[in-house]
């Protein structure tokens, strides 16, 4: 297999095609990190967006929910849909409001789904996305009932596009004059201690991975 997805005529970056990516790896990065995806895709003639948590396992990736959700179930259906993930790494703060920005890590997919129907698949992807989102974290085995009352979706990472901004300031050449403050201010997702559910069993202390979560 490539190290590099092929680009398509959609997936081609235009602007700026010195940021677009398709090293697999780095895609693969983007996506491992990312803890929302946005799932859009046409029905009956209309946009429709849906923020979503998403886990990869090798070269799919898998979103998951109820049957009765209806933007689901278009997808099931067939829709073409489009998904896309955006890590902000900086602010860009420019000279001029033209030169404020953000330095980012987004990744696109283009694709149709396949449902998961095995329950024993669909268990082993909700372990993953589990260990994914809270490494470390142990749970009980999902019921028959549950694993039937849940939608898995697979989406097989063809048309896959990355583009990344890392270039901080870049302001007209008269602005670096300019007597103004201009820079980049880092961002991150900090998490705070965890805190034990109200109702946990007296004994059980709070672990680790939930006191020092870092993503
Ligand atoms: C946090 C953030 C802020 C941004 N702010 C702006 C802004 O203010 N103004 C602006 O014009 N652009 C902004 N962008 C960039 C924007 O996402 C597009 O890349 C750009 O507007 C159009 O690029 P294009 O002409 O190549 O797109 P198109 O020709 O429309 O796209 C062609 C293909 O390139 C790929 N592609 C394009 N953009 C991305 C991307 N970001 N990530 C992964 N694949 C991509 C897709 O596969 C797409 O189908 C921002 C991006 C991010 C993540």
């Amino acid at each position: 297999m490539s190290t590099t997805y092929e680009p398509t005529q959609k997936t081609q970056v235009r602007r700026r095609p010195d940021r677009g990516n398709y090293d697999r790896a780095v895609v693969h990065k983007i996506i491992d990190k990312a803890l929302v995806a946005h799932v859009a895709f046409v029905e009956n003639g209309e946009p429709r967006v849906l923020p979503t948590t998403i886990v990869r396992i090798d070269e799919d990736v898998y979103i998951h929910g109820s049957p009765n959700n209806n933007l689901l179930s278009a997808i099931a259906a067939g829709a073409p849909a489009c998904i896309e993930m955006t890590l902000v790494d900086s602010i860009v703060a420019g000279r001029s409001g033209f030169g404020c920005s953000m330095d980012y890590r987004s990744v696109v997919i283009y694709g149709r789904a396949e449902q998961v129907t095995e329950p024993a698949e669909k268990e082993r992807i909700i372990d993953a996305l589990v260990q994914d989102i809270i490494p470390g974290h142990i749970v009980r085995r999902p019921k028959r009932k549950e694993l039937a009352a849940t939608l898995v979706l697979r989406f097989p990472l063809i048309e896959v596009s990355a583009k990344i901004r890392d270039a901080g300031n870049i302001d007209v050449e008269e602005d670096y004059d300019l007597d103004l403050w201009a820079g980049v201010i880092p961002l991150g997702v900090a998490a705070g201690p965890g805190k034990g559910c109200p109702r946990l069993k007296p004994g059980i202390e709070t672990p680790g991975y939930a006191l020092n979560y870092k993503r």
